[in-house]
């Protein structure tokens, strides 16, 4: 069912597409596209314009690195105790603003108010955590095993970062890399997603009154983010990739960041599996399902793809999930009352469309859901799919979207095999109660991170990132700096 879809009232908030600064941001100054082209942001959950911002072509990607390298220096050379005050301001100031940043996330990416404000609180613990790790950065000095010297290592900024943040977390995904970047001492340009570049724009804004100076942190949105990218990675004086989306485009940046062999960070696409062993808490397991399924309405690279339940407890499984999925309220994120938004794209309900249609065609049950509405905006409604079988293409696809694959399983060595059998390795999911067979489990499941008896893994203390094709690297926790440290050893006999 859809929820009341009023549009509610900006003029009172703090980040109103109509008013706030959009142009590109380099330098510390809002400017027009040097070819003055722009690009539409769109409202999914209506289709309509919202807002326009520049599209950046070559010598904007000049004019950015340029910033940045200006600024590199003495931000650098800024004692790590000012760096972090900065950070730790920039937390505050968007717990201070967080309902307007949450609504504003809302309105352009259409993810549930709910999930929005659940953004923005993860998104800004990103700068207090790393206001605490820039003070912490500790080196090495010891005796070399041969006795003749020691062994100094040290950690320097590793140099001009470009970042890259997909639409589905536009707060989060960037300031899980600006936070750290900085912390490090590093300068960096971001090009968030083109579908979501307000957000962006917004916290822009909102670092340099935190006191981020000029240069520091420079924004640019793009609509050709090959050649814009290619162009930025080419300049020797950019030091470090860091890039958040799809696997395919990872593959594409990293083939393109060899050509200068830049460091590279990679946060890629998830096919996550959620297994229900038979003596799992079934009302624990349907709560967590719901969260890794459904958070953003299922655009996560963390959510649950394909869902395995032990036979003996499938049925009740299915029928409580079937039950909570159908009760969902479906509208535009902006309205409180709602629970599951719209996609982001026109694109993405057709591609999960095809998902569907494929996975009912070899074979799988409709238990609700399943049909796209009709009328303006892009949304889906909560889809379960029972007894999906192994050919099925959302086996081995991102759905990204609110539909729950179930399947059946009878053994623990058979579930894992399933789990496994993927390029990726993200994130699983475990519930049981046997706190022994849930650490097994998790020891041989091929993924960066388990969830055991929760839906939610992503936790700013914690590394977050993939094996396999879904990454490389870690964000977060006390790794998260070290990507943006280069290390340094000195050898010396004369101390
Ligand atoms: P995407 O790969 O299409 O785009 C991500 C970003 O890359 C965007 O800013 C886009 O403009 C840019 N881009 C696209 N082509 C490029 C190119 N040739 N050169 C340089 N930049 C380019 O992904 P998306 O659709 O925005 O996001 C969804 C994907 O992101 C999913 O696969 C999801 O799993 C993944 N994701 C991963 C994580 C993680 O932490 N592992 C987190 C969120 C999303």
């Amino acid at each position: 069912m859809k929820a009341d879809s009023q549009t509610p009232n900006s003029s009172s908030r703090h980040y109103d597409p109509a008013s706030m600064p959009v142009g590109l941001y380099l330098d510390g100054r809002w400017q027009a596209a040097v070819g003055k082209k722009t690009v539409a942001v769109t409202d999914p959950s209506t289709e309509a314009e919202i807002a326009r911002v520049p599209d950046a072509g070559l010598e904007d990607a000049d004019a950015a690195v340029n910033a940045a390298a200006s600024a590199a220096p003495a931000w650098a050379a800024m004692a790590p105790r000012k760096r972090a005050e900065i950070l730790r301001r920039c937390f505050e100031l968007m717990t201070e603003r967080a309902e307007d940043l949450a609504w504003l996330i809302s309105l352009e990416n259409g993810k549930a108010l709910r999930d929005a404000r659940g953004e923005v609180a993860y998104a800004a613990e990103f700068f207090r955590w790393n206001a605490e790790e820039a003070v912490r950065v500790q080196g090495d000095f010891f005796t070399a095993p041969s006795g003749t010297n020691r062994i100094i290592v040290d950690h320097q900024p590793i140099g001009i970062c470009v970042l890259i943040t997909p639409w589905n977390f536009p707060a989060a995904m960037a300031t899980r890399k600006i936070g750290p970047a900085l912390a490090a001492g590093c300068t960096v340009i971001l090009k968030p997603a083109t579908e979501t570049p307000l957000t962006a724009y917004a916290l822009a804004a909102l670092y340099e009154e935190a006191g981020v100076p000029p240069g520091v942190v420079n924004v640019l949105t793009t609509t050709t983010p090959g050649p814009v990218v290619a162009r930025m990675l080419a300049d020797p004086r950019v030091r470090k990739l860091s890039f958040t989306g799809s696997t395919g485009v990872g593959r594409l940046l990293l083939a393109e960041a060899a050509k200068t062999v830049i460091s590279s960070s990679m946060e890629l696409g998830g096919n996550a599996p959620l297994i229900v062993f038979d003596d799992a808490d079934i009302d624990l397991a349907i709560e967590g399902t719901m969260v890794a399924k459904m958070r953003n309405a299922g655009q996560a690279c963390t959510a649950a793809n394909r869902i395995y339940v032990h036979s003996s407890v499938y049925e009740t499984f299915t029928r409580k999930l079937t039950e909570r999925m159908s009760a969902l309220a479906v509208g535009p994120g902006t309205a409180p009352e709602t629970e599951c938004g719209p996609m982001i794209t026109a694109n993405a309900v057709v591609k999960i469309e095809r998902l569907v249609e494929n996975a009912l065609q070899a074979g799988a049950k409709l238990l609700c859901g399943g049909k796209k509405p009709s009328g303006k905006g892009f949304y889906y409604p909560p889809t379960v799919l029972s007894d999906v079988p192994l050919m099925a293409q959302l086996n081995c696809e991102e759905i990204f979207g609110p539909v729950a694959a179930l399947s059946r399983f009878e053994s623990e060595d058979e579930v894992i095999a399933k789990a496994n059998d993927t390029e990726y390795g993200l994130a699983a999911y475990i519930f049981t109660r046997d706190a022994a067979r849930g650490f097994r489990v998790a020891r041989q499941l091929e993924s960066g991170m388990i969830a055991l008896n929760r839906g939610l893994v992503s936790d700013p203390a914690a590394p977050f990132g993939g094996v396999k094709q879904s990454g490389l690297g870690r964000e977060g926790g006390t790794h998260g700096i070290y990507e943006f440290l280069e290390s340094k050893y000195i050898a010396t006999s004369t101390i």
